[in-house]
């Protein structure tokens, strides 16, 4: 081995700490180059209603974390999942659902205090990362990841192996397309967004509005708590109503899906979040609703996949593939 290898080999690092920033909890892991998570901490988000106080708490975590995993100076850089977070301003902007109003700009302040390189990016696009670094994606160039969840409709897509984050950080936004008309009131202030129906809130908002609608006897009525989980459990019992509930569900999710996938020309869309739990009931309506809107020359080569990547350690995989992406700065060399 001559002298410039062993100086080069002492350089590389093969860590990364990743960090998805929740609106309750903030989840800290070192991660290798392969996707497995060395060791994992968390944190409350809530109860720091100054950003300042969450990031020195949130910076001794991390290097205690580091220090008994391999230690500090292994760790390449950093990547936060964070709600309404930007990637190419490196803040979190405007997040309705976080203590912190306004800009916040994140990246910085934690680069600032520890000494590395920091990447920040949304849940969408850390998700998005995640798929393709170590998950459904790998190897793919052209595929959207779709994020099911509490909080809404999320996706990113990657276009010839880079992800498509738009002017100004706010591409992918399918979420807020319009699939009805003077539809339901969405969050954004607009009606009838795509979001209002495929989410956790949006079926059992159809759930709800089912049962109103009607005197028809349904195993929906028994239930303590309306959830995508629960209206899927009456449909394994052959509950009509729940079975409309998915149906309902699927055709505005394949027709929102058929018009992005019209635009974008992915090889795959990668499903994630709490409503592909029930996949079973919902793969089948979006695929017939998928088939029914789509350009004729897509129909049958867009693969339609649930992600196979753990949901416990998806937000904060992602974040670390996020961490990747940055070039290696250390203040500590
Ligand atoms: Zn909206």
């Amino acid at each position: 081995m001559n002298n410039s290898y062993k100086r080069m080999s002492a350089t590389i690092k093969s860590k990364v700490i990743g960090i998805d920033v929740g609106v309750a909890i903030t989840t800290i892991a070192v991660v290798d180059l392969r996707g497995t998570i060395l060791a994992k901490d968390s944190m409350p988000t809530t109860g720091f209603p100054m950003v300042n106080n969450f990031v020195e708490a949130l910076s001794e975590r991390i290097i205690l974390l580091a220090e008994a995993n391999g230690g500090y100076e292994n760790i390449r850089s950093v990547g936060i999942s964070a709600p309404s977070a930007n990637y190419i301003s490196g803040c979190i902007e405007n997040a309705s659902n976080m203590p912190w109003k306004g800009i916040v700009p994140l990246a910085a302040m934690l680069r600032d205090r520890i000494g590395l390189a920091v990447a920040l990016g949304n849940d969408a696009h850390a998700s998005a990362m995640g798929e393709y670094v170590y998950g459904s994606a790998h190897g793919m160039e052209n595929f959207i990841v779709i994020s099911l969840g509490h909080g809404g409709l999320g996706s990113c897509f990657f276009s010839n192996g880079q992800p498509h984050l738009g002017y100004c950080g706010s591409a992918g936004e399918v979420g807020h397309t319009c699939v009805e008309d003077h539809g339901r009131l969405c969050t954004c202030g607009h009606r009838g967004c795509l979001e209002e129906y495929a989410s956790c809130r949006g079926i059992i908002q159809t759930a709800r509005e089912l049962l109103e609608a009607s005197d028809e006897p349904s195993l929906l009525r028994d239930l303590k708590e309306l959830t995508p989980m629960t209206i899927g459990e009456c449909c394994d019992q052959g509950d009509a109503m729940a079975k409309e509930v998915y149906r309902r569900t699927g055709f505005l999710l394949g027709l929102g899906l058929s018009n992005y996938v019209t635009v974008i020309n992915p090889e795959a869309i990668i499903l994630t979040g709490e409503l592909t739990k029930a996949s079973k009931w919902l793969l089948k309506p979006l695929e017939e609703s998928f088939d029914e809107h789509v350009f004729g020359n897509i129909r049958g080569k867009v693969k339609l996949v649930v992600s196979v990547l753990n949901d416990d350690e998806r937000d904060v995989l992602g974040a670390s593939a996020l961490a990747w992406t940055v070039k290696e700065y250390s203040l500590f060399k």
